[in-house]
């Protein structure tokens, strides 16, 4: 065993001789606490579950120390949804629904992109630091599922060659309360280096990852008693897979007095007065419903400092 934890954690694996790296993510208590802080409907939670765990997978592939997140916007009931996650394993997330077009729709819509989110796109943006280049990419929202846009957003782009799986899913537990689960598989294609192998046999050994990779069941993406490395040695053993030390991930949003108030110091006089209520300016963040409240002297004294 490389670690303790089983559960809230990136694993990375690489399988040399498919020249290709991964990594298997596991999300309990975490995606329970950021799904369930909202009240989300369920066909709302289980999308937004899906992107966050999309995110966590893809957060895992940068070099460097920064925030990798996952946008969409569309026409459909779901109107946006944003997930982000820092390399250090913080994860939020928060969707903008309109609720009498789910109702509408019943449950016939689970995890479904067309329904759900309609016509728009899906958005990664990483950004590692003053020292890099913002990184965009933008997909239309083409596919049955979130994974199959990222899949399409793979191919467009060109420059990664990418498998993904997502499970995701609300399970009762032993003490009667039902509990979010999210769960991903992802593989990519290392840069090709100039070596005796032939490129038919890499291309080769990418398609057999790819159904291996497939025949992973949303059972074991999901099963909180099967550790991780178990499932990637009972998928890729015979191919001599090598697990890395697992990544914490914790709910964690990253709002706070200091970002709020140089916020609120770059509007106006003006803008300020539109934003009181009751004599007061509030702020709710929308990743964690944090509150965060301004009274006339502490707007002056934020003005002045
Ligand atoms: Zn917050």
């Amino acid at each position: 065993m490389l670690g303790a934890a089983t559960d809230d954690i990136v694993q990375p694996f690489q399988v040399d001789p498919f020249r290709l790296r991964g990594r298997l993510v596991r999300l309990g208590p975490v995606i329970d606490e950021i799904l369930t802080r909202h009240a989300y409907p369920a066909a709302v939670a289980a999308m937004l579950g899906e992107a966050i765990a999309i995110a966590v997978t893809l957060a895992g592939a940068l070099k460097y120390e920064g925030v990798c997140t996952l946008q969409t916007k569309g026409d459909g009931p779901i109107r946006f949804m944003v997930a982000d996650v820092t390399t250090a394993g913080a994860v939020r997330g928060y969707a903008q629904f309109d609720r009498a077009r789910l109702d509408e729709l019943g449950a016939a819509a689970e995890l479904s992109v067309p329904r759900l989110l309609g016509a728009g796109y899906l958005a990664l943006t990483v950004d590692q630091g003053e020292h890099t280049e913002r990184y965009q990419g933008i997909v239309a929202l083409e596919g049955g599922s979130l994974a199959e846009c990222v899949h399409h957003y793979f191919r467009q782009s060109e420059q990664v060659e990418a498998g993904l799986k997502v499970a995701v899913a609300r399970h009762r537990n032993g003490d009667g309360h039902a509990h979010w689960r999210a769960g991903a598989l992802m593989i990519e294609r290392l840069p090709k280096e100039n070596d005796t192998r032939s490129r038919e046999d890499e291309d080769e050994g990418w398609r057999r990852a790819m159904i291996l990779m497939s025949t992973s069941t949303t059972q074991e993406l999901l099963d909180s008693s099967l550790p991780p490395e178990d499932l990637l040695f009972r998928l890729f053993h015979e191919d001599g897979v090598r697990a890395y030390r697992p990544h914490d991930l914790a709910a964690r949003c990253r709002c706070s007095p200091e970002r709020v108030e140089s916020m609120l110091t770059a509007l106006g006089p003006a803008e300020l007065a539109d934003l009181k209520v009751e004599g007061k300016v509030i702020v709710t963040c929308e990743f964690c419903n944090r509150v965060y409240a301004y009274d006339d002297a502490q707007l002056a004294a934020l003005a002045a400092s």
